[in-house]
């Protein structure tokens, strides 16, 4: 843990080195607040010599009232350098922490680009957000406003007691005394305090996924009419949080109170022994006032770490979920001779491809076909049979666990990912559309698209005229203002999407299922144009979708069962006889009326 915050910090050497000049100005002048006190106490009042270290500025002053004047002076200059140097301090640190916290998200948001989507079978969204927000968040505060604190108080501590002993070893003794209790205090009281900060973090990351969830399915949640549970959940989660939160303040709330009858013990020690050393000659009243100034500071520090505490134990916490995150190694293997897929020509080859999500319970099994450049190939089947699993292996969504697969003859894995996968055009059940205007999510397969290549595909898709009819035309921004599209229409920008890609392969995983016949009518007709000789799969619940293809590939229980044409495929008796029957049945019977339902 402490190899990483210094690889995190040492990019900023330069300002660390600025807070460390600005720290030891801030603690010299801490250091010698006290002292032109002691002057006026023993030297203006008393018959002490300067002390020597302010001889040195001043040379021997004779005149009672020229010394005062400088002490006076010296009071005033002592505290604009610590003021200087507090200012700079707190800007280079705030500075550093923010830098810091900045370089974590991104390097936290990119290592999860890179994760492969089994991670994300196994994670759930919501603390991922509560990490990059709030973990993150209590790294910054913690590198802001503690950890230079701490190693101040700890310098300024360790040049008190330097400063202490040389005045009085005997008595610093009794003045420390209190000490070791103090810090066995603190130290117990860490421990307990970052036990209890993990709790409430992980509180906190669940009220996140619950809002998460019941948010980012509203339309569910109003449809069956469950704000309420909604509501519930989430009041049980923030009442389990408020109470983990109030557990960790109150082992935290015990250590005011303790440090501060402690100091008082030391405190009043320091007056009794003192004050008895003064009557007897033995120490000036000056020194005493510098003691006692001193005492008030060398606690406030211990008292600081230990309100630190619980801003140390969060940060801790929160690196530790940062380097979590980090640590997950869930990235596909890469081929050390991995090189971009060229522009294919479209063949695609599974050789014997076994894979399961779970590798004991293989969802796909020994699945093996070629299909030539240009072709259309129909997976059909029932639900759950494998068929999204499939294509999603084409694209490298994931690894099969047994066998290759390959395009023009070149096994996937040997490719570089961004290049494979820019081969590749999908178009899904349901498009996700992002917050941007219309003409940007058309062209996010593609970046670089002119305005005349995203015209043309939108063209192609039939969504030309029902994006010029909105507000802002191609300027509309999708999901602002209530702006939502329909079913159909986020279909076509999908296939608009795809066609500005211009991949040579093409995916439509059930790309109409769930429109309406009218817009699934307009859709096919831009799904043909797009098809337009590319290699493509077409994943089809509707086998009349499919009638035309070159090969349907009939898939179940993760096995392809049959293979062939449709007419082929009819005549066989198999189960896309079947299917084909059942379906036939269906569309007769429909006509007669919706009490079907
Ligand atoms: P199809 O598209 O033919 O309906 P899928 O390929 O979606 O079938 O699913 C095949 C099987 O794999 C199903 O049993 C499904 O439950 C399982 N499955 C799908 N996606 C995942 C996943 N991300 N993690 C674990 N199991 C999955
Ligand atoms: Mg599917």
């Amino acid at each position: 843990m402490f190899a990483f915050s210094l690889r995190l910090v040492a990019p900023y050497w330069k300002w660390l080195a600025i807070v460390i000049a600005t720290m030891v100005v801030e603690i010299v002048m801490t250091l010698a607040s006290p002292w032109p006190l002691k002057i006026v106490l023993d030297s203006v009042f008393g018959a002490e010599p300067i002390p020597p270290v302010f001889a040195w500025f001043t040379g021997p002053v004779t005149d009672r009232l020229a010394l005062l004047n400088i002490a006076v002076g010296a009071t005033v200059v002592i505290a604009l350098l610590q003021a200087a140097g507090a200012y700079l301090n707190a800007y280079y640190t705030v500075s550093i922490g923010q830098w810091i916290a900045h370089d974590l998200r991104q390097s936290v948001y990119a290592h999860l680009q890179r994760l492969s989507l089994s991670y994300y079978d196994r994670h759930q969204v919501g603390p991922l957000i509560s990490t990059i927000t709030d973990d993150i968040d209590a790294v910054q505060e913690f590198i802001s406003t503690s950890l230079l604190d701490l190693v101040i108080d700890s310098l300024t501590i360790a040049g008190m007691l330097v400063v202490m002993l040389s005045l009085n070893w005997r008595f610093t003794l009794v003045a420390l005394a209190v000490t070791p209790l103090m810090l066995i205090f603190v130290y117990r009281l860490r421990a307990a305090v970052k036990s209890a900060t993990h709790d409430v973090r992980r509180r906190q990351s669940e009220l996140v996924t619950i809002v998460q969830e019941g948010l980012g399915a509203i339309r569910v949640v109003k449809a069956f009419a469950q704000g309420r549970f909604e509501r519930q959940r989430l009041e049980a989660k923030s009442v389990e949080s408020v109470e983990a939160a109030l557990k960790a303040r109150r082992v935290r709330s015990l250590l005011g109170p303790v440090v501060t009858a402690l100091v008082a013990l030391g405190t009043a020690a320091v007056l009794w022994f003192g004050a008895r050393l003064v009557l007897e000659g033995a120490m000036t009243a000056g020194a005493l006032v510098v003691f006692l100034t001193y005492l008030g500071r060398l606690f406030r520090p211990i008292q600081a770490v230990a309100r630190a505490s619980t801003n140390i134990a969060q940060a801790t916490v929160g690196l530790e979920r940062v380097r979590d995150v980090l640590d997950a190694d869930d990235r596909l293997v890469r081929a050390p001779n991995a090189a971009p897929l060229g522009p294919v020509e479209g063949r695609v080859e599974f050789r014997d491809v076994t894979f399961g999500y779970d590798p004991s319970r293989p969802v796909l099994r020994d699945i093996s076909f070629t299909i030539e450049p240009g072709q259309l190939v129909g997976l059909v089947g029932p639900s759950g049979g494998g068929k999204s699993t499939l294509v999603g292996l084409l694209a490298r969504f994931y690894d099969p666990q047994q066998g290759a697969v390959l395009i023009d003859g070149r096994d996937i894995r040997e490719a570089t990912i961004r290049s494979l996968r820019g081969q590749i055009g999908f178009v899904l059940q349901d498009t996700q559309l992002f917050h941007a205007p219309v003409w940007h999510n058309i062209a996010y397969g593609r970046p670089d698209a002119t305005r005349d290549q995203i015209l043309d595909a939108a063209r192609l898709a039939q969504a030309h005229d029902f994006i010029e009819a909105l507000p802002q035309g191609y300027d509309t921004v999708v999901g602002q203002g209530g702006l939502t599209l329909s079913g159909g229409q986020r279909q076509r920008l999908g296939i608009a999407r795809a066609m500005v890609r211009d991949a040579r392969i093409l995916v439509l995983d059930e790309p109409t299922s769930g429109l309406d016949a009218a817009s699934e009518r307009l859709v096919f007709e831009a799904l043909r144009r797009l098809r337009n000789g590319r290699t493509t799969f077409v994943i089809a619940h509707r086998l009349a979708t499919v009638r035309r293809a070159d090969v349907i590939l009939v898939i179940a229980d993760g096995r392809i069962v049959e293979r062939g044409t449709h007419g082929a495929l009819a005549r066989a008796g198999g189960l896309y006889a079947r299917l084909l029957d059942a379906q036939e049945q269906e569309e007769e019977e429909r006509p007669s009326g919706p009490e079907r339902l």
